[in-house]
């Protein structure tokens, strides 16, 4: 689309004739949606969609024709060495994309799937190279959503699909935020409104025994580990704060050195806002007392600083500070994790909207589901945090 034209930074190869589409937004709330069939017939001739799920938005292409999966990577700008999920609907369609399927492994996907977990196995030869990023391993999910599912039945084919915003955004939650990053580089974004997780999938290897979690999600290893004995996180990830390794100059963090996690993706910077992020750790009063700090110290050099805090705090400081130089958001009440987890992209991505200079955000304690929020939120902040106490 024209208004993207003339604003590309130089350099950018090939993004010219990315913006040639007439992005088009159809509704498409449950399994029968009629969007759902156009998409499906666009999947299978090689064309993007981009499609909800429990998790995130997806970018869905053909997993089994190697020039529609080259186009996802064209249209994110995505490494050309991070892997993509493969998404089937039903479990038969698991078979040919593996190797093998133990009986053991095979009764827990019965049990955990559809949800929001992804697992590594030995890749048949059916599987292209372009979406493993040349490896002998493919990641395979089936999602909960029934808009996913009925998009990949219809379509008959698994659908590669990584998260749908551009490489190193936060990921879309809603079809807006599709929009945002995909205007003219796809032709067809399926609304199904806002995911109800927020968090993208637990990545489990389970070509290793003991299985190893190689990107932290909703499910943690503690509840895996009924299905999986010994179940843990890959060491890379297993930090101080619970986050994982980042690789920016930015870091403050205690974890440059740190050997780079076996899941590919997790070595990228992600996840980030335009805005500089900082995550506070520690009790909710003096966490608040250093904001208001830090917050100063930024508005007097003219700075505007957006907050995602907890719902008192969000009361609190919404009374105090002037409201043209801070942006408060709240990450719901304290303790309720799970709607924190379903806000943290979104709201990534709102402060942006608003132009912040900063972003300030209260982190929590990495355990369970905790582990999956300080991850993406570290990854953010470029590994920027401060412990008050
Ligand atoms: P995204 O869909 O953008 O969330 O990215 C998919 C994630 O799955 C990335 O972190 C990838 O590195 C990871 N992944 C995909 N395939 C593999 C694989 N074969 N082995 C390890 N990690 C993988
Ligand atoms: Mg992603």
């Amino acid at each position: 689309m024209n208004r993207f034209s003339d604003r590309e930074p130089m350099g950018e190869k090939g993004a010219a004739e990315e913006h040639r589409f007439t992005t088009q937004v159809l509704p498409a709330v449950n399994a029968s949606a009629p969007a759902i069939t156009e998409a499906a017939e666009r999947i299978r001739h090689g064309e993007l969609v981009a499609f909800p799920t429990e998790t995130v938005y997806g970018l869905g292409a053909d997993g089994l024709n190697e020039e529609a999966v080259a186009k996802i990577f064209a249209a994110k700008g995505r490494p050309q060495d991070n892997p993509l999920i493969l998404h089937i609907a039903t479990l038969d369609m698991l078979d040919t994309l593996v190797k093998e399927v133990t009986p053991a492994q095979y009764s827990a996907l019965q049990r955990l799937w559809p949800g929001p977990i992804t697992f590594i196995f030995e890749k048949s030869d059916r599987v292209p190279e372009r979406v493993t990023a040349g490896g002998s391993t493919v990641a395979i999910r089936m999602p909960t959503s029934e808009v996913a599912r009925s998009l990949i039945a219809q379509a008959k084919t698994p659908i590669a699909a990584p998260s749908a915003n551009r490489s190193g955004r936060p990921s879309p939650t809603t079809a807006l935020d599709v929009l945002e990053d995909m205007d003219g580089r796809i032709p067809l974004i399926l609304n199904g409104g806002a995911c109800d997780i927020g968090v993208e999938s637990t990545v489990v290897d389970v070509t290793e025994e003991p299985a190893v979690v190689l990107r932290p999600g909703y499910y943690p290893p503690s509840m895996l580990e009924k299905f999986f004995p010994g179940v843990h996180l890959d060491p890379a990830l297993v930090l101080l704060n619970g986050s994982s390794p980042v690789s920016t100059e930015k870091s403050t963090s205690p974890e440059e050195g740190v050997a780079p996690p076996k899941s590919p993706g997790m070595k990228y910077r992600h996840y980030a806002p335009s805005a500089e992020v900082t995550i506070y750790i520690g009790e909710e009063k003096a966490v608040e007392s250093r904001m208001i700090h830090d917050f100063y110290a930024l508005s007097e050099k003219g700075k505007k600083v957006g907050f995602m805090v907890f719902a008192e705090a969000a009361k609190e400081l919404s009374l105090l500070l002037p409201p043209e130089k801070a942006v408060i958001r709240s990450l719901g009440i304290e303790g309720r994790i799970d709607t924190m987890g379903q806000r943290i992209f979104q709201l990534l991505r709102e402060l942006d909207r608003h132009h912040c200079d900063a972003i300030f955000v209260h982190g929590i304690e990495p355990v369970g589901y905790g582990v999956a929020i300080m991850n993406r939120l570290m990854k953010a902040a470029g590994g920027k945090s401060i412990y008050v106490s």
